[in-house]
């Protein structure tokens, strides 16, 4: 591949480990408002440099809607969700058109990956993007990802992209997800409206934080949508993963990795999990709820063991056996997920009985365990923030 500028060094947050995979997702404002062609062609810079620098780069879009209106000559953004399908039809094409005029003069071939929440809640499908991604990533390509805003009924649309942006990176397995936006990050005040607003450079615990936020600041922090990047930010963290808000805006990509006032740093919450533990907490749909008792969660969630019918005390849904469930507590707190080995209606009959007797009331015993360990991964009781992740 011919580069046009040699590989500049990268710096970037000392917090930061030394990275491989980088989902940068990238808001239509950065995109669309006046100044763009100088701000993107910084950024596709940036996204050059850490490219050049061997690191594996997924870029998750916005923009669709934002380029169609300007092409078909909407002033507003429509509210009518066809109006908005047809916008998106036309301007996805125009952002990658713009993508590949950027990105061709830094040598770069990028891909595009149009998806819904139906492509990544279906296992099968979440592994063959994943397959596709993969292989994008390994012929040095730079896979660009959008919502398929065209084809997206209401159930299976994500609506906005910083929820595509985190699942991706689950799904890439990525070190780090960045999230650019408009503002440098999380303020303690609106920063907008409150002139002593501080800002946040690191979010150590995500637990913490968002108890001590959860109040009237919660509100004013969580202005132009940013309670959406928090909640993106929230699932790469629990999933193990290193977390950036920054403004791509007025700054650059190269800022926001570099320069802590640029960006809010969220460190992971547990060691990284495997691919299919990641799909079963973050993404898979939750078909039912399996409620179990005292016994049960103490021996889920203190002593690592598997989910045996005798503690269960009641079902909710209608599932079938392979599907995800969410395990809860009698008072309504879902601690774990996981995929059971038996129906709703099996389970229904097997209920508070010993393992022993399963066969007896079901007329045979494929498994022991109604979720085998395995199959389930834990909601809470996290390790300590500071835990360092570890390989895939
Ligand atoms: N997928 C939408 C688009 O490309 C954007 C959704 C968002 O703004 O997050 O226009």
């Amino acid at each position: 591949m011919i580069y046009f500028h040699a590989p500049m060094h990268l710096s970037i947050r000392k917090e930061l480990p030394r990275l491989s995979t980088v989902v940068v997702k990238i808001g239509s404002r950065i995109l669309t408002a006046p100044g763009h062609e100088k701000r993107v062609a910084g950024l596709v810079g940036d996204l050059g440099v850490l490219h050049a620098s061997g690191l594996r780069v997924i870029v998750v879009s916005s923009g669709a809607i934002a380029h169609g209106m300007e092409t078909l000559a909407l002033k507003k953004r429509p509210s009518a969700i066809p109006l908005q399908q047809a916008c998106a039809a036309v301007g996805q094409y125009r952002l990658m058109r713009r993508y590949e005029d950027f990105f061709a003069a830094s040598g770069i071939r990028i891909g595009q990956v149009l998806l819904t929440w139906d492509d990544l809640r279906s296992k099968k499908r979440y592994f063959n993007l994943r397959n596709t991604l993969f292989q994008l990533l390994d012929l040095d390509a730079i896979p660009i990802v959008n919502e398929n805003d065209s084809v997206g009924v209401e159930e299976i649309r994500f609506g906005n992209n910083d929820i595509l942006g985190a699942q991706i990176a689950l799904l890439a397995q990525a070190d780090l997800f960045v999230n650019l936006t408009d503002v440098g990050g999380l303020y303690d005040r609106n920063p907008h409206t409150d002139t002593s607003a501080r800002h946040i450079p690191v979010v150590a615990s995500m637990s913490t934080f968002i108890r001590k936020m959860a109040d009237d600041r919660m509100k004013e922090i969580s202005v132009g949508g940013m309670a959406t990047k928090l909640k993106a930010a929230e699932i790469v963290s629990r999933a193990g993963i290193y977390a950036l808000i920054g403004d791509g805006f007025d700054q650059s990509l190269r800022d926001v990795l570099s320069k802590p006032r640029s960006a809010t740093l969220f460190l992971p919450q547990r060691r990284r999990m495997s691919s299919r533990h990641r799909w079963i907490a973050f993404t898979g749909q939750s078909c039912g709820k399996l409620i179990i008792d005292e016994g049960a969660r103490a021996a889920v969630v203190k002593r690592g063991k598997s989910l045996l019918p005798a503690g269960i005390r009641s079902v909710t849904g209608a599932f079938k056996a392979g599907d995800t469930v969410d395990i809860d507590t009698q008072n309504g707190k879902t601690i774990a997920r996981g995929m059971a080995n038996y129906s709703a209606d099996e389970i229904r009959i097997i209920q508070s009985c010993k393992t022993s007797e399963i066969a007896s009331r079901l007329g045979e015993k494929p498994f022991d365990e109604v979720i085998h360990r395995n199959n389930m991964v834990v909601l809470v009781s996290l390790p300590s923030p500071s835990a360092a992740p570890s390989a895939d």
